[in-house]
Parts: structure tokens; C-alpha cells; sequence
């Protein structure tokens, strides 16, 4: 089974409040996320600095999703080696995937 890059990583949940913005969801389908982690007054996922509140673990080392079954649409489009998630990377300090997959 191939372990996800992202599961040692979480930097693009933790890059910008702006980031984790509702956009094509259902308001049935926000419902499903658990209310602590919704910041309905701004139409996003609760975040503390640029730290989505959904986000468990360490950024770089080892992270997991809280809603995972439930995230919304900009995380489920985001993909590892994208430029959304180079930018995260870089802001972390965190080598980009390309450069991970050829070390
Ligand atoms: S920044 Fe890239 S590798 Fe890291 S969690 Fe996001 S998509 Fe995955
Ligand atoms: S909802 Fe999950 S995948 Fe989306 S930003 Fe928050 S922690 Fe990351």
C-alpha cells in the first residue's frame, strides 16, 4: 500500500485561514462537519493563526485530518505536488514533492 505524502506533512492545512474556504458545498453537506470546527461568520473551516482547527499532529512530521471523511472541497482538490501545495511546502520549509520523490 503506498503511504500518502501527506501523512507526514499537513502544511497546506496550516498556510492560510484564508485557505480552507466553503465554495460548492451543500449547506447539507457543511452540516456534516462538526460545528467546533466551522467559522460560519466567514464562511470557513475555524482556523487559529493560519492552523485549520481540524488539523491534528505535527506539520512535517506526522498530521491527519479530524473531518477527513467530511473536509470540504478546496481539500479534497488539493493534490500533493500541485502549486498550492509547493507554496505550502515552501512556507514550512519543507522540500517539494518532486524533490522528495527523486532524493
Ligand atoms: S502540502 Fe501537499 S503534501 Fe502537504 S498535506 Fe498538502 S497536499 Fe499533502
Ligand atoms: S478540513 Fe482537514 S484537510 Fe481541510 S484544511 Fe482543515 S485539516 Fe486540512
Amino acid at each position: 500500500m503506498t503511504v500518502s505524502p501527506c501523512q507526514s506533512c499537513g502544511a497546506c492545512c496550516d498556510t492560510s485561514a484564508e485557505w480552507p474556504r466553503f465554495s460548492l458545498e451543500s449547506d447539507e453537506v457543511l452540516a456534516l462537519i462538526p460545528e467546533r470546527y466551522v467559522d460560519d461568520a466567514n464562511g470557513r473551516m475555524r482556523c487559529e493563526g493560519n492552523r485549520c482547527t481540524a488539523l491534528s499532529g505535527k506539520v512535517g512530521e506526522a498530521t491527519a485530518c479530524v473531518v477527513y471523511a467530511v473536509r470540504p472541497e478546496v481539500c479534497r482538490t488539493c493534490e500533493p505536488g500541485d502549486p498550492e501545495c509547493d507554496i505550502a511546502r515552501r512556507q514550512h520549509g519543507l522540500a517539494v514533492i518532486r524533490e522528495v520523490l527523486t532524493l
